[in-house]
């Protein structure tokens, strides 16, 4: 029996890049436990970060300045404690949340819980990842994902 050479073959595709339409997907973030923690409808790595610690900046309110960001976040609120910053000429008190599986610190906000009771929200630089169970990479540096 005579080989049949299908000429129909399927061009290999690589051109599988990511569309402007991904942009409005939501993006899903784990503990480096692969814990769920976040999810939230811009990519961590395009948001500006603090100062003070390189936290990331989560708008959780809209404002003036801009509109919120659309997340959800599963950590739990610990104790506030008390940061001296020099910057700030002040104190600030930190609400921080920490994973409900391996108690990781995730971010913290400035006022008492629940999230989005104050302004933003900030997450430890290099505190999850979107790859569940592997370690984040050098805190998102270098993704450049809009
Ligand atoms: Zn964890």
């Amino acid at each position: 029996m005579p080989k049949v050479v299908s000429r129909s073959a399927v061009s290999s595709s690589t051109d599988a890049q990511p569309t402007a339409s991904s942009a409005a997907a939501l993006r899903v973030y784990y503990c480096i436990c692969g814990e769920f923690i976040l999810v939230i409808d811009k990519s961590l790595a395009t948001l500006p970060r603090r100062k003070t610690d390189n936290a990331i900046i989560v708008r959780s309110q809209d404002t003036d300045a801009g509109k919120a960001r659309v997340f959800k976040l599963n950590a739990v609120a610990e104790e506030p404690i008390l940061l001296e910053r020099r910057r700030l000429g002040g104190h600030e008190k930190q609400y921080r949340y920490h994973c409900p599986r391996c108690s990781l610190k995730i971010g913290y906000q400035t006022s008492p819980p629940p999230v989005k009771s104050a302004p933003f929200l900030y997450i430890f630089s290099g505190a999850l990842t979107q790859m569940q169970g592997q370690v984040p990479q050098n805190a998102f540096d270098g993704e450049n994902d809009m």
